[in-house]
């Protein structure tokens, strides 16, 4: 936990956001400026900066992530028409929040 952190402030309750989804490891919310008409955070729990961060030992999150995109695109009913997934690293990458994050977009 980052105390500057906004996804931090989100997840431990001091910044009211509904989530779409949370388990133990991470949860969905939707994107304040969406940029689709479906326009989701899938973010994990554990403050990680950005995808430079990722370690081999967190495989586990990663895959987690991109299982439960699936899942939240298939209940959006956005699967069949399709999404993107997508993942900003670092400032040149379009990072704004500094907390690991994938974003889903869909329902055009
Ligand atoms: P990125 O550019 O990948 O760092 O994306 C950060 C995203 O977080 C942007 O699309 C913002 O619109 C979104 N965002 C920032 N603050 C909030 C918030 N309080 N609740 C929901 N989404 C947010
Ligand atoms: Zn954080």
């Amino acid at each position: 936990m980052e105390k500057s952190c906004t996804f931090c402030q989100i997840i431990g309750g001091e910044k009211p956001t509904e989530f779409l989804y949370q388990d133990e490891s991470l949860v969905v919310f939707k994107d304040i400026r969406p940029h689709a008409p479906v326009h989701l955070l899938i973010v994990p729990k554990r403050h990680i900066r950005s995808l430079n961060d990722l370690k081999d030992e967190d495989k586990e999150i990663v895959a987690e992530m991109i299982l439960r995109a699936q899942k939240i695109a298939k209940e959006q009913k956005i699967s069949d028409s399709g999404y993107k997934i997508l993942f900003n690293v670092e400032r040149g990458g379009g990072q704004v929040i500094f907390h690991l994050h994938m974003h889903l977009l869909g329902g055009w």
